[in-house]
């Protein structure tokens, strides 16, 4: 991953970066959701969304209806950013208060998907990317439902990532105050599935399985 003036911070910590591309990709694909920002008429926008890493490109998708998608499609810059959010940092003092994280901001230029090859590949990839074991199960998309879908890639060269992964950074002067301190840890989980009982009920399947009355 290359290193721009764009992906260097400026209060620079080297030790909170990492520019190796196995790390931003395990960030990557760890995540759902990521937030995207492009600029309009000098007015910036950001919008969250979900996505999908293939390989060194993002790919994201929406309506055709969708006006956040049809700036997108004409091939705009973009900054995309995905966060982790993995603890609370409680010091001694409010001031050394702070958050672990691992986070990645990517920016680069979208391109409208328009082979059939690639659409559909992203359609799997994404559905995929949200829960493993769900494309070969549910109905997959129709030709009209794919018409109403937009496929936006995104290449992911330049990138930065960035992470804090440590406890409390407390002032010696303030090791004696009588407050806890610590970390609390934090983890987007799934929890226990509600089935939907209006259609056919039939018993979880084996992807779901795990979640089960946990
Ligand atoms: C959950 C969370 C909470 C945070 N809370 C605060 C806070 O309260 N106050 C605060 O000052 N900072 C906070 N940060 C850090 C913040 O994201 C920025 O890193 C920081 O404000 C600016 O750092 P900088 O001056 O080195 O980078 P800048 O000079 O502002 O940015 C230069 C470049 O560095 C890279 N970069 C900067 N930040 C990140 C990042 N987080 N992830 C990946 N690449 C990055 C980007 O490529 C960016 O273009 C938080 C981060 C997270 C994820």
């Amino acid at each position: 991953m290359k290193k721009t003036s764009r992906t260097q911070g400026s209060r620079y910590y080297p030790k909170r970066y990492n520019f190796d591309p196995s790390f931003r990709n395990e960030i990557l694909d760890e995540g759902l959701l990521c937030h995207v920002a492009f600029v309009v008429d000098n007015q910036p926008f950001q919008i969250p969304t979900a996505y999908c890493r293939v390989g060194d490109t993002l790919y994201l998708h929406g309506s055709v209806g969708s006006h956040f998608f049809m700036r997108m499609a004409e091939g705009i810059p973009v900054c995309i950013s995905v966060t982790l959010l993995d603890g609370l940092v409680l010091a001694r003092s409010v001031f050394n208060h702070s958050m672990n994280y691992r986070s990645v901001i990517v920016f680069g230029k979208t391109r409208l998907v328009s082979t059939p090859e690639e659409r559909w590949m992203a359609a799997e990839k994404f559905t995929e990317h949200v829960l493993p074991g769900r494309w070969n199960d549910a109905r997959q998309p129709t030709e009209s439902e794919m018409k109403k879908t937009m496929f936006i890639a995104v290449p992911i060269d330049e990138a930065s990532v960035k992470f804090r992964d440590h406890g409390v950074g407390d002032d010696p002067e303030d090791m004696h105050l009588p407050v806890w301190a610590g970390v609390l840890p934090l983890k987007l989980s799934i929890q226990t599935p509600e089935t939907d009982t209006e259609g056919v009920i039939i018993d979880l399947p084996d992807y779901l399985k795990q979640y089960n009355a946990r």
